[in-house]
């Protein structure tokens, strides 16, 4: 029993999906019906607590929750005390400073002596010092886009992922000051039991976000090709040769990660490769 760690994942918002997405390709089987503040896996000793991903990292940092799934936004702005395990590749998003379109940006300067308003008071008040600029920072928990129309502040310091949403309220992005991903992050000083569970589902993680890197790659090529086609598509040890039914031809399997094979496409071609198929792989353990 005290091996069961506890997670907290966002209830409902851009993190949750993709969070229980990872956690399913772990393995990890959990009831998730509409409504239900925690439920627990049937096959892994793990809860799950669902809340409004401001509270994640005050829980983590409190023991609550022993792991949590949270952007690196809320981890930075929360400034607990908390060890991020690991980048997750998901909900990619960037704070920016935007100002009302029809204004002219002169550069930081131009927030000199004006007021921002911000969910991340801290995020933002840490760039504004190491600008050396000074700015009236006004806090508000939501709807920040539409503070510069109705006169509460003159710039605003948002998340934007397309820019649509500051287009609509007639803004302009001007400056990115960070950069964000969700991340796995963990309670510190948690016992060694918990720690041994928490390392099993690293391992799992890791196996997936290495299957999602990777493809498997199966070709047909001319035998005296060989040597060439190994050495573009070297794979995991080393690649999988076959006779084809066909006099002089072989079948190599290897993987590869997506960006090498563009690069190696041609080449491939060039070598004699025919028939290439490219496969998704789900899991791997190196
Ligand atoms: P909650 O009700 O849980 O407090 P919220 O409204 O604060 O939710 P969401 O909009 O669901 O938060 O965003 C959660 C996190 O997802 C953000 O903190 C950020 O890390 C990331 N995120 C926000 N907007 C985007 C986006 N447009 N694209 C990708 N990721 C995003
Ligand atoms: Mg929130």
């Amino acid at each position: 029993m005290e091996n069961i760690i506890r997670i907290a994942v966002q209830k409902s918002g851009r993190l949750s999906e993709e969070s229980l997405k990872l956690i399913k390709e772990c393995g990890i089987k959990f009831y998730n019906g509409t409504g239900k503040l925690k439920s627990t896996s049937t096959n892994f000793p793990i809860e799950f607590l669902f809340l409004r991903d401001d509270d994640i990292p005050g829980y983590v940092a409190d023991g609550v929750a022993d792991l949590g799934i949270v952007g690196e936004n809320e981890v930075v702005e929360k400034n607990k005390s908390i060890d991020v395990l690991k980048k997750l590749g998901f909900s990619k998003c960037r704070l920016s400073l935007a100002i009302p379109k029809g204004e002219n940006y002169t550069g930081m300067n131009y927030f000199e002596g004006k007021s921002i308003a911000t969910s991340y008071p801290k995020i933002l008040g840490d760039y504004l010092e190491s600008q050396k600029i000074k700015a009236e920072i006004h806090e508000i928990s939501g709807s920040v886009e539409i503070a510069p129309s109705i006169g509460l502040a003159e710039g605003i310091c948002d998340i934007v992922s397309s820019g649509s949403t500051l287009m609509m309220n007639g803004l302009k992005e001007v400056e990115e000051i960070f950069q964000s991903e969700a991340v796995l992050i963990c309670h510190k000083g948690i016992s060694n039991l918990k720690q041994q569970t928490v390392e099993k589902l690293l391992f799992r993680m890791d196996a997936v976000q290495k299957g999602k890197k990777n493809k498997y790659v199966l070709l047909n090529a001319p035998n005296d090709s060989l040597d060439r086609i190994v050495s573009l598509i070297p794979g995991m040890r080393s690649p999988t040769i076959l006779p084809l039914a066909e006099q002089g031809w072989s079948s190599v399997h290897s993987v590869i990660s997506e960006d090498q094979f563009w690069e190696n496409i041609e080449e491939l071609r060039a070598a004699g490769a025919q028939g290439i198929l490219v496969v998704p792989i789900e899991k791997m353990v190196i």
